[in-house]
Parts: structure tokens; sequence; C-alpha cells
């Protein structure tokens, strides 16, 4: 069975993906996204890519266990490096990295030519520069959703590539996530309650501090300001 959060995001692949699906899992850890998806059919084909020997190796023996390895191809290798073009790869998952490091696999591939078509991504935390990067680079989102699981917020985004039409999100979309933004669900509102909270104490502590950091002081009040009009 599968995390909440990886069971948003194979349901997101089954409803957006191209069909046929023909998927790459970057940072695949032990396979369970591709596993869960070539036992139902959803999928036509998987790379699970993992650049750490460790997670490789439980991808495999996952793939193995399931008699997958018809449909599931595990692979070494850093990011995009993974992907030949003959995979014909239409969607991408990568999840539970920072976000930092998931523009850095994004703009490597694309450095290489790679532009699938959909994007299922769940960044641990930076969600801004993922959004930023995707509305840089053609990607509309077009689904998201917030969940808490084992103590921790996670933000799961779908993308699709638009590569003729450039749609320009809000500052406030980047933030909060526009279609989060709407919803503004239970999550939602606890999640930033939670950083309103730390904002506030970063402000008090930046405020008793005698060195005085008036730029970094006013960029936390400028956040607490847009959290509460989000959340009040
Ligand atoms: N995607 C799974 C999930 O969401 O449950 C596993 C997440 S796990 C926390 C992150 C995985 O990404 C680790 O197994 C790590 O080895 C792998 N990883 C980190 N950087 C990577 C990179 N540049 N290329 C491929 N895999 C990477």
């Amino acid at each position: 069975q599968l995390s909440k959060r990886l069971q948003w995001i194979a349901d997101s692949i089954i409803k957006y993906a191209p069909k046929p699906t023909r998927l790459a899992d970057i940072g695949s850890d032990h396979a369970y996204l591709p596993s869960y998806l070539a036992q139902g059919n959803y999928i036509e084909f998987a790379i699970a890519g993992e650049v750490v020997k460790g997670p490789y190796q439980s991808a495999i023996q996952e793939v193995n266990q399931h008699q997958l390895n018809d449909r599931i191809d595990v692979r070494l290798g850093d990011g995009y490096d993974v992907i030949h073009f003959e995979d014909k790869i239409n969607t991408v998952s990568i999840c539970g990295m920072g976000g930092g490091l998931i523009v850095d696999i994004l703009t490597r591939g694309q450095q290489i030519g790679h532009q699938p078509k959909l994007l299922a991504l769940q960044p641990n935390v930076g969600e801004r520069i993922v959004r930023q990067w995707l509305n840089d680079h053609h990607y509309q989102i077009i689904d998201e959703y917030i969940i808490q699981e084992k103590g921790h917020f996670y933000e799961m985004i779908i993308a699709q590539s638009n590569p003729n039409t450039k749609v320009t999100i809000s500052d406030k979309e980047l933030m909060f996530g526009p279609f989060l933004l709407q919803e503004r669900n239970d999550t939602f509102i606890e999640k930033w309650r939670n950083e309103l909270e730390k904002m506030k104490y970063i402000l008090t502590s930046l405020q008793l501090s005698k060195k005085g950091d008036h730029t970094k002081e006013l960029e936390v009040k400028q956040t607490i300001k847009a959290i509460e009009e989000v959340i009040s």
C-alpha cells in the first residue's frame, strides 16, 4: 500500500498522463510508485532511476518480487541521465526531495533536450522555487494537493508542458500554490498557521538582535502579511 502522498501522485498520473503512459520516476528509492502503476496496468513502461546504490538495490528487489521486470527498468544514475530518447518517456515524477534538488534535476534534463508532457512533483521544501521553474519553462500547473502525513506537510504539484502558451502566475500563487490557494482546505490553513507562528518568532528574534538586519526584517514582515491575508 502506498503512502497517502504517493497515492495522490499515482492517482494524478493515472488521471492526467498521456496514454500510453511511459514514466520515469527519478529518485525512486523502493520503486513503490512505478510498481503500483505497473501492477494496475496503468503504465506501459517505467524507469525507476536512483543515484544511490542502496535504494537502487531496494528498487531492483521490489521489481523482481512482483515480477515487473518486463515493464520496469531500474537504472542507476543521476537525475535524467537514466532516460534515453528511445525510451519515449512522456511523464516524469520526482518526489520526496527538496525543491532545489528537483529544480536542478529538471534544469539539467531540459538542457539535454527533455521536456516530458507531464510532471508529477512533490518537493519536501522549497515549493515556491519549483512553481517558479515551471512558470519559467512553459509548464502549466494543472492540479495540486496538500496533505499531512507523519507530522509533515506535503505539497504535490502536477504540471503539463505547454510550449506555445505562457501563463504567468502571481507572486501569491507562487508562494501558496494556485490550486491550494483556491481550495484552502483545513490542512492548508494548518500549514500556514504553523508558518505564521514560525515567522512571528523569527521576527521577534530579529527585532531583539543587536545587529539589526532590516532587509531580512522587512522580508519577514511581508511574509507575515501575505500569510495573514490568506488565512484570515
Ligand atoms: N521518490 C520516493 C518517495 O517519494 O517516497 C523516494 C524519496 S527518497 C526520500 C529520495 C530519493 O532520491 C533517495 O533514494 C535518493 O537516493 C534519491 N536521489 C537524490 N538525488 C537524486 C538524483 N540526483 N538522481 C536520482 N535520485 C536521486
